[in-house]
């Protein structure tokens, strides 16, 4: 039985205001169950974000981090630095990492690596273009960006990996994946973990959907035998939107 979860994408949002009244609105009305619930606000909201929800059962999470431990990286973060404000998940592979600023596979197998090594959770994100799920290249896509992004993780190493499909057509376009649809992907790469990794990884391994999930389509989605729960962007940005979803997953 895997432990649904639940992670809150802020991205480029909220000023230190806001991001306190938004942490503030969950705490008012979270009820701890059986998800695990992570928040990734912007970095420089991450450690005053954890002096408020270090004992409510929601857990920390970053966006991004650099693949070098330390040193001449202006502007960039490293896997120690998350960790001493309390961030031992990270969100890897985005598809606006990717998009806009360039990220290839390689350097994102580099930070995971990175963030293995340092004993950090790993949310790892993929996902196929618009034009490649019209050109029915979807499958095949997502099987390289996984044989890449996580090449040379070994099995016991996916104990802190949890997969999030995030189809980019349908991130941020308040377009969603069908559950049909978001179910057959996620059969496809648990069947490919069955075959390159392990059997056992297959069964654990917790594989996230993410892309414009709402209250009104969550429960429908995690409620498919292979979606363990969601990565949520826009929906996370308002408390009682995120506890709905959130609710959906338990
Ligand atoms: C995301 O950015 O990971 C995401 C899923 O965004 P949205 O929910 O807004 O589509």
């Amino acid at each position: 039985m895997r432990t649904p979860v639940v992670a809150a994408n802020w991205k480029m949002n909220k000023d230190l205001s806001e991001a306190k009244s938004l942490v503030s609105a969950l705490l008012a009305d979270y009820k701890k169950a059986n998800t695990e619930v992570y928040i990734a606000p912007p970095f420089v909201f991450l450690n005053e974000a954890q002096q408020h929800i270090k004992d409510s059962g929601i857990q920390l999470a970053a966006q991004n981090m650099n693949a070098a431990a330390s040193g001449a990286h202006t502007g960039e973060i490293s896997s120690s630095m998350l960790k001493s404000v309390g961030a031992s998940t990270v969100i890897l592979g985005h598809s606006e990492r990717r998009d806009i600023y360039g990220e290839t596979d390689a350097q994102i197998n580099e930070k995971v690596k990175t963030a293995l090594a340092a004993d950090m959770q790993v949310i790892f994100c993929f996902g196929e273009q618009l034009e490649e799920r019209k050109a029915s290249t979807h499958f095949e896509v997502v099987k390289s960006q996984l044989a890449s992004g996580l090449a040379g993780v070994d099995a016991e190493a996916y104990a802190s990996i949890i997969l999030a499909y995030e189809p980019v057509w349908a991130i941020g376009t308040g377009e969603t994946a069908s559950p049909e649809q978001a179910q057959e992907m996620h059969a496809f790469i648990r069947e490919y973990l069955r075959t390159e990794v392990s059997a056992k990884v297959a069964d654990q391994t917790r594989i996230l959907y993410g892309g414009s999930v709402k209250p009104a389509n969550a429960a429908d989605l995690f409620s498919r035998p292979d979606i363990d729960g969601g990565l949520i962007g826009g929906a996370s940005l308002q408390a009682d939107d995120f506890l709905a979803i959130v609710n959906a997953a338990s």
